[in-house]
């Protein structure tokens, strides 16, 4: 096969919503280029320096086939190795280079994987409220889409505590109580299925906020509810908890999207200490590793749900469905809308319809960055406050 040589990389950063979003373009010798998704929300500067200062220099010239090759030197080419901001950059141009084979072959990234699993994803969304009544609006409103599964959380991550009983001075953060929230996210569940019956999947997202004895307890007392799944109860430097806590209780765990080292998810899988693996594809360092993951996965009877939250372009939101569409263990695919600002600056997303993901017929992944657009969206950045988690002492825990 003639060789596709690699011409340049351009990295980008933008925030047309709430996010700052980083996306990958490779240009070729032929009349190709390919579109990537490297969103590192937090540190976007982190990964394009990665990209226009470490890999492009190394790829330029290269031939944009050996996706494989290529996907192994940008991994062991600094030596140390993984990381949120190296699997990023690596992410974006590994998608790209996907993109660039699909628009070669001309055919949609599922078709080039091997076709279809399935005739379409299920997907996801979230229902948020601060009180019961507003949440049930939001699950009605969420159903009338033609959701069938349904995140449901009272408050942000940790929920809303009524009293908190604090130090004096306490230091700045977001509070919250676990206790409080293991309590009232119990009463959440109860009250659900005591409205609505089994009439929908109930998904819930624990965040990392309890501590073990705590997550045991919870997932326990959850379980009568019958949830689709109970996500991250732990951080991931207690994975080992996970499976002393399903030997006590058939409540469906989910883990993984702040996985970026195969070290972190082969035990689990190993184990099956798990039901569902939520990585973050671009945190992995792209389309080549999920692959391998997926079929890691599929020998141990674990299914994915690739986390899509809103801090990934709508490139990374088109490659999940790709993979969603050909990968026979994926499960659901999440879904935040998107804004019309997002959408315009990278055309050719592809909407869920009627609680479901379609196929994407076009070659490559689909999605596309428009140059002019993305440039009236600059990044800012200001310290995260929901990052600094606190519990009533004042003790910083993980977000
Ligand atoms: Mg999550």
């Amino acid at each position: 096969m003639r060789p596709t040589i690699i011409k340049d990389i351009i990295c980008y950063i933008t925030r047309p919503d709430r996010h700052n979003l980083v996306c990958v373009k490779i240009m070729t010798d032929k009349d190709v280029y390919g579109v990537g998704c490297a969103t590192f929300q937090q540190r976007p500067l982190a990964v394009k320096t990665v990209v226009d200062e470490y890999l492009k220099p190394i790829l330029i010239g290269r031939d944009a086939n050996d996706i494989e090759d290529l996907w192994h030197l940008m991994m062991v080419n600094a030596y140390w190795r993984n990381g949120p901001v190296i699997n990023n950059a690596i992410a974006g141009i590994d998608m790209a280079l996907w993109d660039v084979k699909g628009k070669l072959a001309d055919m949609p990234l599922y078709q080039l994987f091997g076709g279809k699993s399935r005739t379409a994803i299920p997907a996801y969304t979230h229902a948020v409220a601060d009180n019961l009544e507003d949440l049930y609006s939001e699950i009605d409103r969420i159903r009338s889409e033609g959701y069938n599964h349904i995140r449901c959380q009272l408050g942000f991550y940790g929920g809303i505590p009524d009293a908190l009983h604090t130090p004096e001075d306490p230091i700045s953060g977001t509070y919250f109580d676990q206790y409080d929230y293991i309590r009232k996210t119990l009463h959440m569940f109860a009250k659900i299925r005591e409205k609505y019956g089994e009439s929908f999947h109930i998904l819930h997202d624990v965040h990392e906020r309890l501590f073990p004895d705590q997550a045991i307890r919870f997932a326990k007392e959850v379980e009568q509810y019958h949830p689709y799944f109970i996500e991250d109860l732990l951080p991931p430097d207690q994975n080992e908890w996970l499976q002393m806590l399903r030997s006590q209780c058939s409540t469906p765990i989910a883990t993984g999207e702040l996985f970026n080292n195969p070290m972190e998810w082969k035990g689990l899988i190993q184990s099956r200490s798990i039901d569902f693996l939520r990585c973050h594809v671009s945190q992995l360092g792209g389309i080549t590793p999920a692959l391998k993951l997926a079929a890691l996965c599929d020998s141990f009877g674990i299914r994915i749900a690739w986390h899509t939250p809103s801090d990934i372009t709508p490139i990374g939101v088109a490659v999940n469905t790709h993979l969603n569409i050909h990968l026979h263990n994926v499960a659901i695919q999440e879904n935040i809308e998107l804004k019309d600002s997002t959408k315009k600056a990278f055309p050719g997303y592809n909407e869920a319809r009627n609680g479901y993901f379609y196929p994407i017929d076009a070659p490559g992944i689909g999605v596309d960055i428009d140059e002019e657009e993305i440039l009236h969206h600059p990044v800012t950045y200001r310290p995260h406050e929901w990052t600094q988690s606190r519990i009533p002492d004042g003790t910083l825990v993980t977000p």
